[in-house]
C-alpha cells in the first residue's frame, strides 16, 4: 500500500500546485480536509522554514498522517524584504488577493523599474520522514523577479498577477498553469523535496 501523507494546508493553489508536482510519486495525499477540524498552529516564525516546521508537527499531531506543509511568501527587494513571512497577512485582515496586490502596487508605486526586484520563497516540510520517526526532511525553492505597475493575468492565485518574469516577459498568473508550476520557488522545493523521498526513503516512482 503506497505511504499516506496529508497536505497541510488549505490554500486551495497550493494544493492544486503541490499535487502536480509530486504527481508520479508512489504516495497517497490526503486533504487536511477530510479529517476533522483542528486548531491551525500560529505562522508567527521569523522565517519561512520555521513557519513551514510548526505546520507540518501540528498537522501530523492533529492527524496521526506524516504531514506536508508549504509556508511560502513574497520577498521585495525595495521593501527591505516584506512582506515576507506576512505575504498572506499584508495589509491587515479582511483583504482579498487583489486587495494584497493593490496595497502593494501603492506601496511601490514612486519605485522606478529597475528597482523591483523581488523572489517568491517556498519552504517544504515533510514531518516526519518515512522511516524516521522524530525527524523530517526540508527544502527550499525561489523565483526571482520583478514586481509589474499593473496586475496582468487571471491565472494562478495570491501575488501571481503582479509578479513577472522577466525571461518570459510574462506574469505568473500570465503564465498556463504548467508553465508556472514547471519553474516556481515552490516546483524548486518540492522537487528536491520529492528526490529526497526517492533517494533517501525507498519512495517508488508510480508504476
Ligand atoms: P502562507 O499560507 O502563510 O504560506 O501564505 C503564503 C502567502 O504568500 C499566500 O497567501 C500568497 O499570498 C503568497 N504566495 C505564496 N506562494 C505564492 C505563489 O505561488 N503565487 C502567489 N502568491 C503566493
Amino acid at each position: 500500500m503506497s505511504l499516506r501523507i496529508v497536505l497541510a494546508t488549505r490554500n486551495r493553489g497550493k494544493i492544486r500546485e503541490i499535487r502536480a508536482i509530486l504527481a508520479g510519486l508512489d504516495v497517497e495525499l490526503l486533504d487536511s480536509l477530510d479529517f476533522p477540524p483542528f486548531a491551525e498552529p500560529a505562522e508567527d516564525g521569523d522565517t519561512f522554514l520555521e513557519n513551514a516546521v510548526a505546520k507540518a508537527k501540528a498537522v501530523h499531531r492533529a492527524t496521526g498522517c506524516p504531514a506536508l506543509a508549504d509556508d511560502s511568501g513574497l520577498e521585495v527587494d525595495a521593501l527591505g524584504g516584506a512582506p515576507g513571512v506576512r505575504s498572506a497577512r499584508y495589509g491587515g485582515p479582511g483583504l482579498t488577493d487583489d486587495g494584497r496586490c493593490a496595497k502593494l502596487l501603492d506601496e511601490l508605486a514612486g519605485v522606478r523599474d529597475e528597482e523591483r526586484g523581488a523572489r517568491f520563497h517556498c519552504a517544504a516540510v515533510l514531518y516526519p520522514a518515512p522511516g524516521a520517526a522524530r525527524k523530517g526532511l526540508a527544502a527550499e525553492g525561489f523565483l526571482y523577479g520583478r514586481i509589474v505597475r499593473s496586475p496582468r493575468g487571471e491565472n494562478g492565485f495570491g501575488y501571481d498577477p503582479v509578479f513577472l518574469v522577466p525571461e518570459r516577459g510574462m506574469t505568473l498568473a500570465e503564465m498556463d498553469p504548467g508553465e508556472k508550476n514547471a519553474t516556481s520557488h515552490r516546483y524548486r522545493a518540492f522537487i528536491e523535496l520529492k528526490h529526497m523521498l526517492m533517494r533517501d526513503c525507498g519512495i517508488a516512482a508510480k508504476r
